[in-house]
């Protein structure tokens, strides 16, 4: 996990925010090529979610909501996790964490087992930010920070419903940012007070639930799957019945073997009509179906993936992360999927005179209306490169005294390594059709854990 940390900063994908202040509790600021990162992530769930379905529409709603909301959802009594203090060093830990955390004090120990460790009791600890709407600081105008983007979508479902001539079985998206006051944040972006999420709401017949929800547990995994991540690095592991929200009858997560462990990426849940039936009682409005042709009225119950679009990213980053040799010079690689890479191609001139740059700044101009490119003309051929390989560049095209010859480029290949030559009049196309092709990592896979 250092090298990702150090990779993060050194090319500005992710960096401590108010770094010049030192920071702020394990909040990040992303740079140029995180934000295209995390961007590309959220556009291939859009695809997969939106663009490849017709029975799914997307939402945006708002962070501030109303605070019965929470009282209905049940996060104001119950979205809480335990949290224990020591009375030596004074640092707050979250109880059911502590085997997996280190004593501030004795590292080798966890909190609890140090020499001069003195924990208090677990208390319940509400994960959620609060703030005051409006000039008036009385109780009346207290709002919170959305915990999760789930309940934007329970209280618009009568909007989405009206509006988008949808019938159960069908689903509302939503991407946005999500605030939790986690008392053990860490692991990078894995575990953040501020974070984004990607959820969505199916909303089905009641007695489809258990099939939709193995579809949606086999159509989450395989995402992932189809984005590169290996699979013997990806499972899918079943909730026992004590984890289980007291809503919910049945979840799983999909988990990724991270460098601490495996961890969970996104879970799927069949969450009845629990939701739906709150919203109903709390604001008085009534949240079902009504079936025009056939005059049946229900609630439909809620399967719901809910997956981290920086716990996702961080996954695509470990597993693409690699270390090979070139001719005796170590070479950091990022072997990501073409779809997820921050720039598909870098274009750049072989020698900085001749005419090549002003060539390679043509060929630049045509590609980068089609897809993010750069242009780079700086130090020696191989240490560009491996600046590409560093940010998971697929394709790098070298413009060379041939291409003014007989107009054709270099075309590098950074997981084969492999340079052909090819015409510049088809490169755009080229390039284009090899994005688009099924990838899988040269990491190698093999059966799932
Ligand atoms: P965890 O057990 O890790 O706290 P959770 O089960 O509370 O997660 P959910 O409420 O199911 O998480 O949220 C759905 C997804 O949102 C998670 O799978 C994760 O990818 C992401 N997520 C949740 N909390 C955080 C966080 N603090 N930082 C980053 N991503 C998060």
């Amino acid at each position: 996990m250092e090298k990702i940390v150090a990779l993060c900063k050194r090319r500005g994908f992710v960096f401590a925010s108010s770094e010049i202040y030192g920071g702020l509790g394990s909040t990040y600021d992303y740079g140029h090529y995180g934000v295209l990162l995390k961007t590309n992530v959220k556009n291939e769930w859009w695809r997969a979610m939106v663009q490849e379905r017709d029975d799914i529409v997307a939402l945006d709603s708002a962070i501030l909501q109303h605070p019965r909301t929470w009282e209905a959802s049940g996060h104001l009594a119950g979205f809480t996790d335990p949290m224990v203090d020591c009375r030596t060093c004074g640092q707050r830990f979250r109880a059911d964490h502590l085997p997996d955390l280190q004593c501030p004090q004795k590292p080798s120990k966890p909190p609890g087992d140090g020499p001069n460790c003195d924990l208090t009791e677990a208390r319940d600890f509400n994960l959620m930010f609060e703030t005051t709407m409006g000039p008036v600081k009385d109780s009346g105008a207290t709002v919170y920070l959305r915990p999760e983007t789930a309940q934007g979508i329970f209280v618009n479902f009568k909007n989405v419903l009206q509006f988008s001539r949808k019938k159960p079985p069908f689903g509302i998206a939503q991407v946005g940012k999500s605030f939790r006051n986690e008392i053990t944040p860490g692991n990078f972006v894995f575990r953040t007070r501020e974070f984004e999420q990607m959820e969505m709401e199916f909303f089905v017949p009641p007695d489809e639930a258990p099939r939709w929800y193995d579809f949606w547990k086999g159509a989450r995994y395989d995402w992932y799957v189809e984005l590169g991540i290996r699979e013997d690095h990806l499972r899918l592991r079943e909730h026992d019945s004590d984890e289980l929200s007291h809503y919910s009858s049945a979840t799983a997560d999909v988990e990724y073997l991270f460098p601490m462990g495996w961890s969970e990426l996104e879970g799927i849940a069949n969450r009845g009509d629990f939701d739906l039936k709150q919203h109903t009682e709390f604001s008085g409005q009534k949240l079902e179906y009504f079936d025009g042709q056939t005059g049946e009225r229900y609630v439909p119950h809620v399967v719901e993936p809910a997956a981290g679009a920086d716990r996702a990213m961080l996954a695509f980053l470990v597993d693409a992360y690699d270390e090979d040799e070139i001719g005796g010079e170590q070479r950091t690689v990022l072997k990501l999927h073409p779809r997820l890479a921050p720039v598909k191609v870098a274009v750049l001139p072989h020698l900085r005179k001749d005419g090549l740059p002003e060539a390679a700044q043509e060929i630049y101009a045509a590609l980068r209306g089609r897809m993010q490119s750069e242009y780079d003309e700086g130090g020696s051929i191989g240490k560009r490169y491996r600046r590409q390989d560093e940010i998971g560049t697929p394709y790098c095209v070298t413009v060379d005294h041939q291409s003014r010859e007989d107009g054709t480029v270099t075309l590098r290949d950074r997981d084969t390594l492999e340079q052909e030559r090819v015409t510049i009049d088809g490169l755009a196309h080229d390039l284009a059709a090899r994005l688009a092709r099924e990838w899988r990592s040269p990491k190698g896979t093999g059966a799932q854990a």
